[in-house]
């Protein structure tokens, strides 16, 4: 018979580890089963390069540093190595004809930077902010709890009650930026709401333009000292420290549901019996489709999770140079994370291009060179870069610019031809590049499909977020909340209120529900009988490979 524990956690993303973390700091007896061969889902930092150390997937934790998650176990984090490295300039952009623009993390630094570029978008900024205001602190409010309470709905009728409101939900991001008259501040702004799983003319998606400019003027764009799996390894350092156990290489199969309630997690090996709660970092077709398939779900939800819709793929480049970046105006060599477009047309074009399964002539993407904050990552005079690009099919069918023959897959060829196109329009803005290029490593929708089931077919951000799939009909309408339809199975993760990104939000969210400070409206019937025991057990990851 296997060892009981308070709270099987299958997933070992970051927003399972700080349910992991709360839990067990608060004496629960915790295991997490991770399927690859070491925690921190998209949180992997490796020298894809011999020297050369980058982030593989998520690098920059803007979200997380603002969330209640870091504000209250931050101070922990620190002592387990993780350090976040700054700058006042989180983004800017530059256009293919040279203007570019930088945005600052103040709102006065910024306002003179848009009225330089065109006079009058000053203020145009200040009233895009001041439009969101009377709203904001309800909005981001709600960030940090689910949204099926009774006090969120509250907020939410009250928010939608109010037209100004509900207007600014239901724009498109060109609509939020039409106000600007230089291409700069439309070029350099609305692509964050892409960032955010939108399309620059999809209704819904306008609210995210302010949003994310106030959440980059509070965040930055910090990265961690070392790599973005510092925050992986400081939590998991936590759990452990707290006598909770991590198990890699161990794909949790099943989660056994008797009378009602989930009784233990199945893996390949073995039985886990649960004593509270199952918390599950999967998405809902996963869920419903596997994990809790001899669970006698109602079969309109199952049939809803069989509709669960993927996004748009990426592709991320990761580069050695033998010298950094020369970038024409120096003031980018302190900006964290700029775009290179050619403007906001050929960005919503190059996001049609994606959602008509094309590969993109002319995309937005983003450059970041996390070597000019954190010299650690290469050897002395050198540099890594990454280029993200995110307007990409998962399985694309065609080539918009008629040049790469693809027929359905992400093949090695198709993804070295499109990186090829990627690195001369990079060329176009930095003129050392390519020729500083001294090692590539290329990611495709095809590989994060096969390294993390939650991305699909290769969505990074684990799932579409329209607003078809948003706000309370995620991850499903008929499963509104953290809280499954298996009262003691609760999901955390990109698919789960309050979405993709190294927030955090989600496990924290559920880690508050389950230690008994925040209850969900559904989560009253659950009963979950919390059972304060500490039982410590070995701290070692048990690797168990299947
Ligand atoms: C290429 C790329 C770049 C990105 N860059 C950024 C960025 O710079 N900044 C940012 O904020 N966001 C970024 N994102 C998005 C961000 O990484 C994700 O939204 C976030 O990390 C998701 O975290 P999560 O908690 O949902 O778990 P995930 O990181 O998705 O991890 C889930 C884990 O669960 C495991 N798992 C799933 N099912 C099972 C099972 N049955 N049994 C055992 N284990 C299981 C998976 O193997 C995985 O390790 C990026 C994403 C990608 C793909």
């Amino acid at each position: 018979m296997s060892q009981s524990y308070d709270a099987v956690i299958i997933g070992s993303g970051h927003n399972a580890l700080i349910t992991a973390a709360y839990l067990s700091r608060a004496g629960w007896s915790v295991i997490v089963l991770e399927q690859n061969d070491r925690p921190g889902g998209l949180l992997r930092t490796e020298e894809l390069i011999p020297g050369f150390v980058h982030d593989v997937y998520a690098a920059a934790h803007p979200l997380f540093v603002t969330s209640p998650a870091f504000a209250e176990l931050g101070a922990e984090l620190a002592a387990n190595g993780l350090e976040y490295i700054n700058t006042d300039v989180p983004t800017g952009v530059s256009l293919l004809d040279g203007r570019t623009a930088v945005f600052s993390r103040t709102a006065e630094a910024t306002i003179t930077e848009l009225d330089r570029l065109a006079n009058g978008d000053g203020a145009a900024f200040a009233a895009m902010l001041a439009e969101l205001d009377p709203f904001v602190d309800d909005v981001f409010g709600l960030f940090n709890r689910e949204l099926a309470s009774p006090e969120s709905q509250k907020t939410i009728a009250n928010l939608m009650r109010n037209g100004r409101f509900a207007a600014l939900l239901f724009q498109s991001p060109r609509m939020q930026v039409e106000r600007f008259k230089s291409p700069e501040a439309r070029a350099m702004l609305a692509p964050w709401a892409i960032h955010l799983g939108h399309t620059i003319d999809e209704p819904g998606g306008g609210i995210w333009v302010p949003l994310a400019v106030l959440a980059l003027m509070a965040g930055g764009m910090a990265i961690p000292a070392g790599g973005s799996e510092r925050l992986a390894s400081a939590l998991v350092a936590i759990v452990e420290d707290n006598g909770g156990t991590i198990r890699v290489g161990t794909a949790a199969t099943r989660i056994v549901v008797k009378n009602g309630r989930a009784v233990a997690v199945r893996t390949p090996d073995e039985e886990i019996p649960v004593g509270n709660a199952v918390v599950a970092s999967v998405n809902p077709d996963q869920l419903y489709l596997n994990l809790l398939s001899e669970a006698g779900i109602d079969p309109l939800l199952r049939e809803q999770a069989s509709h669960f819709r993927y996004g748009r793929g990426c592709v991320q480049i990761s580069l050695a140079l033998s010298e950094p970046p020369r970038w024409p105006d120096e003031r980018f060599r302190g900006v964290g994370q700029p775009h290179l477009s050619s403007g906001l047309d050929n960005c919503a074009l190059a996001c049609a291009h994606g959602a008509a399964g094309l590969l993109p002539v002319d995309p937005t993407f983003t450059v970041d060179c996390a070597t000019d904050r954190d010299p650690s990552r290469a050897p002395p005079g050198k540099a890594v870069m990454r280029l993200q690009v995110i307007e990409v099919p998962t399985s694309p069918r065609g080539d918009a610019g008629g040049e790469i023959s693809v027929a359905g897959e992400w093949t090695d060829s198709v993804k070295e031809r499109f990186a090829e196109r990627i690195l001369s329009i990079v060329g176009r803005h930095i003129p050392n590049i390519p020729d500083a290029v001294i090692g590539m490593h290329v990611v495709s929708p095809r590989d994060l499909a096969a390294f993390n089931p939650n991305l699909g077919p290769g969505d990074p951000y684990g799932g579409a977020h329209d607003l078809a799939q948003s706000y309370m009909l995620s991850p499903l309408p008929g499963h509104p909340s953290h809280q499954s339809v298996v009262p003691n199975v609760y999901t955390v993760g990109a698919s789960t209120w309050p979405g993709h990104g190294v927030n955090g939000r989600s496990g924290y969210i559920v880690a508050q529900a389950l230690l008994g400070k925040t209850r969900s409206r559904t989560a009253r019937s659950s009963a979950v009988r919390v059972q304060r025991t500490r039982r410590r057990s070995a701290g070692q990851h048990d690797a168990k490979r299947p």
